[in-house]
């Protein structure tokens, strides 16, 4: 029972106490009685409003912390119409918080990129305390299949003199030059804060992500101001992940570095001060806000094509745009899945707890950037083991 009720109801049992007192005082001999009855009323208030009290606390936890319909909800939490049921709203902050342990329709979007996070930081640890082999495990199958696929590939490009004189020359090293060139990667002086700038950036969006789904239930405020974040978030992953790429591939010609990562850095500014914008977080403007960040990735295309050309003869070159073509691949994809928010519109309502949209979108999110973190590590490798002198790569 809400409080508004127990107001009620008490304003309407107090005239009919006035009138009991009225009747009992009117008729002088049965005083006795009267005090008896009147102090049998006491009692019977006293025990109705314990029972009363009762009843509210038992009724008042399950029913203001249990989830709700897309019907029951406030305006401001009605954002997809295809997801029924299971919906926290105007929850207090433990109750949001606990409920990271509870099933309802945003306990896997918390959970996977959650899960995310922590596997971001777990990478970001090992890099720090520099324990190769765990660091290197993505980067092994990087450095493992595909380049002696592009060797072969490269091998029939010399056989038919396509090749340029620098990877003649690379690949005229000897095994013990190549020794001796991996050996003296620590002290190539290879950057690595590119690729630190790029890791942070993903544990801020994974985790300010998982931090927007779990307390936006909360209150309209709190909603809109972690919205943004997310979208900050969002956002400071697209153009950390630029920042690695760009700096190694074009390493030896700072002009690039400098053209290319200050426009994605300018585009990165745009879009969160566009989506500072409360009207932007709704769910109309879900196609504008997913357009904006695709077109930021899309961004991506030309230094890449550029790259491309420039390292045509490259043995990393096709293992690097492996890597990022299957980022590309992911993010894409999770985008479509996030505009077209399948299969919930199929099934409204079979989706809401494990399946819908947003849910495969965050795994599409995570899959793409350990892609993205796979490509880093052959650049890294590559650039670590020859430098601007042994390689004209730009
Ligand atoms: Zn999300």
């Amino acid at each position: 029972m809400s409080p508004m009720e127990g107001g009620a109801l008490a304003k309407k049992r107090k005239p009919t106490t006035t009138m009991d007192h009225q009747t009992s005082s009117s008729s002088a001999s049965v005083d006795n009685n009267y005090f008896n009855v009147s102090h049998n009323h006491v009692t019977d208030n006293k025990k109705n409003k314990k029972k009363k009290k009762k009843k509210k606390r038992n009724k008042a936890k399950p029913k203001r912390y249990s989830l709700m319909s897309y019907w029951e909800l406030p305006e401001y939490m009605k954002d997809n119409e295809f997801i029924l049921n299971y919906y926290r709203a105007n929850w207090p902050l433990p109750q949001a918080l606990f409920s990271v342990f509870r099933w309802h329709n945003e306990t896997l979007n918390v959970w996977t990129h959650l899960i995310g996070f922590v596997l971001f930081l777990g990478l970001t640890m090992v890099n720090l305390l520099r324990v190769p082999q765990v660091a290197d495990l993505l980067g092994f199958f990087a450095r493992s299949t595909p380049i002696s696929a592009v060797t072969n590939v490269s091998r029939n490009f010399i056989s038919q003199g396509i090749m340029t004189t620098n990877l003649i020359e690379l690949k005229q090293m000897t095994s013990q030059e190549m020794e001796i060139a991996a050996a003296g990667h620590e002290m190539s002086g290879v950057a690595y804060w590119p690729f630190y700038v790029f890791l942070g950036g993903s544990m801020f969006c994974l985790f300010s992500s998982s931090i927007c789904h779990l307390f936006s239930c909360h209150s309209h405020p709190l909603n809109l101001l972690l919205l943004r974040i997310d979208y900050a978030g969002i956002t400071m992953m697209i153009i950390t992940s630029f920042f690695p790429p760009i700096y190694y591939i074009f390493q030896c010609d700072p002009r690039w570095q400098f053209i290319y990562l200050g426009g994605i850095t300018i585009m990165g500014v745009f879009t969160i001060i566009t989506l500072l914008s409360p009207k932007l977080s709704s769910g109309k403007f879900r196609t504008f806000r997913a357009l904006l960040f695709a077109s930021m990735g899309l961004f991506g295309i030309v230094p890449a094509v550029h790259a491309s050309i420039v390292n045509w003869g490259n043995p990393r070159r096709n293992a690097t745009l492996v890597y990022e073509a299957a980022m590309a691949f992911f993010y894409l994809t999770g985008t479509g899945f996030y505009i077209t928010r399948i299969p919930e519109r199929w099934r409204p309502g079979w989706f809401d707890i494990a399946g819908h949209s947003h849910q495969i979108f965050h795994v599409l999110v995570v899959l793409g950037a350990l892609a993205h973190y796979a490509a880093i590590l052959v650049m890294l490798d590559w650039r670590n083991t020859f430098g601007c002198d042994n390689n004209n790569a730009t």
